[in-house]
């Protein structure tokens, strides 16, 4: 069996699967979501102890939201945890082989195996949500480079400029889900669902389609991907607002064709299958032939 974990920064989800057959699509025995707490790592610890005192479990993978080497996260916005977490040493002590990776990097072994990564070997996986995340699979590989596409430089002169980290007017900053609460939320009017029904002009909703166009064709001009495929509560609530088309991407690359862009096929439960998928890899690699 293996147990994998979706951990973010408002929920956690879990889910534990029989090792399938190469090519078989992971059917699970078990999946729960819980609102994420502040100690995510005790919550995490007692949810894999009760989890591995029910049944065999010979694998453990975890998306983490943050970027992450070697089983460690380097810090994560959404957990609010901006120190390096060995994740590795902490769970040692269950001696079941444990997988850390950023969960953008878990999700796209989803897509590569059950969605867009079916009819082409080249493609992004954008992540619209609280923040913005890339992932990337060229010639059916995972890129395993710190991609950092979602904090590149759309407005370098709009002023006042909106912060983040140690930069500003990033796309993130612009159209991210945290970047629209904090530039446009207002009163009662908090979350981007309240914000998108009650406080945006269209004239706003334009600018931050523009905004993704401009940011979807410097992808393109850097990937080559032939389809971008959305993930991520903001993009697949609000994809027919604000994701561009082909036709408005077009305007910020010089690649043709420009390549079609679609929802992630397993919108739900794309993080815990992606690290199934990881944590089978590692399974297998570790089984003689
Ligand atoms: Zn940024």
């Amino acid at each position: 069996m293996i147990l994998s974990v979706d951990l973010g920064g408002t929920k956690l989800q879990y889910g534990v699967f029989p090792i399938q057959p190469e090519g078989s699509p992971p059917q699970a025995m078990l999946v729960d979501t819980v609102v994420t707490e502040r100690d995510f790592l005790g919550q995490l610890t007692s949810i894999i102890r009760e989890l591995t005192d029910a049944c065999p479990i010979s694998a453990i993978a975890i998306g983490v939201p943050g970027p992450t080497s070697a089983n460690v996260m380097r810090g994560s916005f959404p957990l609010d945890h901006p120190d390096t977490l060995d994740f590795g040493a902490a769970l040692h002590g269950f001696n079941v082989p444990i997988i850390i990776r950023n969960d953008l990097d878990m999700a796209i072994h989803c897509e590569l195996r059950l969605g867009a990564g079916l009819s082409t070997d080249n493609f992004c996986l954008l992540s619209l949500s609280t923040g913005i995340g890339v992932s990337v699979v060229i010639d059916g590989r995972v890129l395993d480079r710190k991609v950092e596409m979602g904090h590149q430089i759309l407005r370098p002169d709009l002023d006042p400029p909106i912060p983040c980290m140690d930069h500003s007017n990033c796309w993130a900053a612009l159209a991210s889900g945290s970047g629209i609460a904090r530039r446009f939320g207002r009163g009662a009017h908090t979350t981007t669902k309240e914000i998108f029904a009650h406080v945006l002009t269209e004239g706003d909703v334009r600018d931050l389609r523009r905004c993704n166009a401009q940011a979807f064709g410097n992808i393109v001009s850097a990937y080559d991907p032939e389809v971008i495929v959305v993930m991520g509560s903001l993009g697949l609530t609000q994809f027919d607002s604000i994701v561009p088309g082909q036709d408005e991407i077009a305007g910020f690359t010089v690649n043709r064709p420009v390549p079609e862009v679609m929802r992630c096929r397993m919108q739900q439960d794309i993080g815990i299958l992606g690290a199934y998928y990881a944590a089978a890899e590692m399974v297998a690699r570790k089984q003689p032939g």
